[in-house]
């Protein structure tokens, strides 16, 4: 059983979080740390740890998850500029939190893609 996270707890509102939408498959509040003008964090209600840990039954979630962002990027007005879905996995991603998380950035550009530094 994998263990449940901090998010898991924002799910239940057991601990506050600035909460923008919920539904029975998906959670979305904003980043404590934000790193652009929106960054919010998209995560499904059950607990999947990471990407590899996906199986067919969470597709419902997933694309939820997808859907939501786009409401979402709407409704900050930032839909049009443009913004960045980000996901990250395990290790060499920088994933700190075991429950996934989509990433909605944006607000401003947004730079290259992916650091160059190694
Ligand atoms: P990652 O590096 O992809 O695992 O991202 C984890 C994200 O969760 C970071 O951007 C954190 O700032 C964010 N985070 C951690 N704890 C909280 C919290 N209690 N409320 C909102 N965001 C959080």
């Amino acid at each position: 059983m994998a263990e449940e996270t901090i998010f898991s707890k924002i799910i239940r509102r057991e601990i506050p979080a600035d909460i923008l939408f919920q539904d029975e498959l998906v959670t979305a509040f904003r980043d404590i740390s934000a790193q652009a003008p929106t960054h919010i964090l998209i995560i499904p209600n059950h607990l999947i740890p990471t990407i590899n840990d996906i199986k067919a039954s969470d597709e419902k979630a997933l694309g939820r998850m997808m859907s939501v962002a786009a409401k979402l990027a709407r409704e900050e007005g930032i839909a049009e500029d443009g913004y960045r879905l980000i996901l990250n996995c395990n290790e060499h991603a920088g994933q700190e939190v075991f429950h996934i998380h989509m990433h909605l950035v944006g607000g401003h550009s947004l730079g290259p893609m992916l650091s160059k530094k190694r």
